[in-house]
């Protein structure tokens, strides 16, 4: 299947695919409208039947000859994230293809390169980067092809036994909006695959709780030539609640593995009322509450300490997401067949904590559980982005156990 999954990646890393913040713009749904086509088409060749929602989001099935048959989901989203936005004018991306040489680096354009460190053991592959000016969007346009694959295999073999399967392609993921008004109904498996994952050997475990903390200072000013005993800076007040929570807390640069973490990450105002925003993350609910603990006596200490200015504290402010591992513990048959389906193509799945969200944990949180496998991307969102068309291969290989583990349940 190698050949079709690099011509399918090929043909969808061709096309800018920028995420935008904003939704379906005219120029977001134009761009997407040209994705979609490359996999409508594609499924319309396999047969495949599939229906688009008014957010361009496609739901295709591949249905079970077995009444009983589990129902299962993969998806893949075709935007691309924002880090380095496709150059403005810059209608078609340019994909190279380089064959893997023994301790040579990949030098692209710009300086950009993909260093043989990284490459190691790749030797002899068949590596796909762009030219060093645009992404490819590696993240996730080999899941896309991948899924596709899928079909093709599933449609080729007839006699190849498979679960209900719903094939799902998203758009907006990189900002947050991949599963806004997804029709779970629609969709209604009993578990399910993003194939958004880099490397070859990661699965998803568990992602960061996620809440942000606001603390408000206000104060009565006065003349500031007469201000003697009278009044007090909200702006220096602010200054000490943030040093403090600095001292007392670990922030973003400090923390790694399953350490959580506090960054301030906004300021705003004048020294009568200010305010400061604090990004708050962990993977326990006693770690965040230690956190807040922390915000609360800091707060309480300056505000006996100060006579006319007054800070409030604002406790789990939007956007908030929540660690999925308890949701999709409560579903081992989920990640227990991931690890046998990646066992079963040589690979020692490597559970992750993930620090940060990502759309399976919106989709575990709306009752279909759903992990993450890796599609054979490397240094997703970078100009450096590479994929190997074996490890897309091998995910495609890694894929079709996981139907045919499923197809046994
Ligand atoms: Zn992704």
């Amino acid at each position: 299947m190698e050949e079709y999954i690099k011509k399918i990646f090929v043909k969808l890393a061709k096309i800018p695919s920028d995420a935008d913040p904003k939704g379906l713009t005219s120029e977001a749904k134009r761009r997407f409208e040209l994705l979609n086509k490359v996999i409508t088409s594609e499924l319309e060749n396999l047969g495949v039947e599939y229906e688009i929602d008014e957010n361009l989001t496609i739901y295709a099935s591949l249905e079970s000859d077995d009444p009983k048959a589990k129902t299962i989901m993969f998806n893949s989203h075709i935007d691309t994230a924002l880090e380095y936005p496709t150059p403005k004018g810059l209608d078609e991306i340019q994909v190279l293809e380089h064959e893997v040489i023994e301790n040579k680096d990949i030098e692209l354009s710009n300086g950009v390169k993909v260093l043989y460190s990284e490459l190691k053991g790749k030797a002899g592959e068949n590596v796909l980067t762009g030219n060093g000016e645009a992404q490819i969007g590696a993240d996730d346009k080999c899941g896309v092809a991948i899924m596709l694959a899928l079909a093709k295999y599933v449609r080729e073999n007839p006699g190849f036994k498979i679960p209900n399967i719903k094939l799902v392609f998203t758009n907006n993921e990189e900002v947050g909006l991949g599963t806004q008004g997804l029709r779970y109904k629609k969709i209604n498996a009993d578990a399910g695959y993003c194939v958004d994952g880099d490397g070859t050997s990661g699965l998803f475990k568990q992602n960061f709780n996620a809440q942000t903390i606001i603390v408000k200072v206000s104060s009565t000013t006065v003349h500031p030539g007469y201000a003697y005993n009278k009044m007090e800076n909200a702006l220096v007040l602010l200054n000490k609640v943030c040093s403090k929570v600095n001292e007392q807390m670990s922030e973003p640069q400090d923390s790694k593995g399953k350490q959580g973490y506090v960054g301030l990450n906004n300021v705003s105002g004048n020294w009568s009322k200010c305010q400061a925003s604090f990004i708050v993350r962990s993977f326990t609910f006693e770690e965040m509450k230690e956190f807040e603990d922390k915000f609360i006596q800091i707060v309480e200490q300056l505000n006996e300490e100060t006579r006319m200015a007054n800070i409030v504290l604002l406790l789990n402010q939007q956007p908030v997401y929540q660690n999925a591992m308890i949701e999709l513990d409560k579903n081992p048959l989920v990640n227990e067949l991931a690890i046998k389906a990646y066992d079963k193509v040589g690979i020692e799945a490597q559970l992750e904590s993930v620090r940060g969200g990502f759309d399976g944990v919106d989709m575990t949180f709306a009752g279909l559980p759903t992990t993450n496998v890796f599609n054979g991307s490397h240094n997703m969102h970078g100009l450096n982005e590479w994929v190997s068309v074996q490890d897309m291969e091998l995910s495609y290989k890694m894929c079709l156990e996981l139907i045919e583990l499923w197809s046994e349940q």
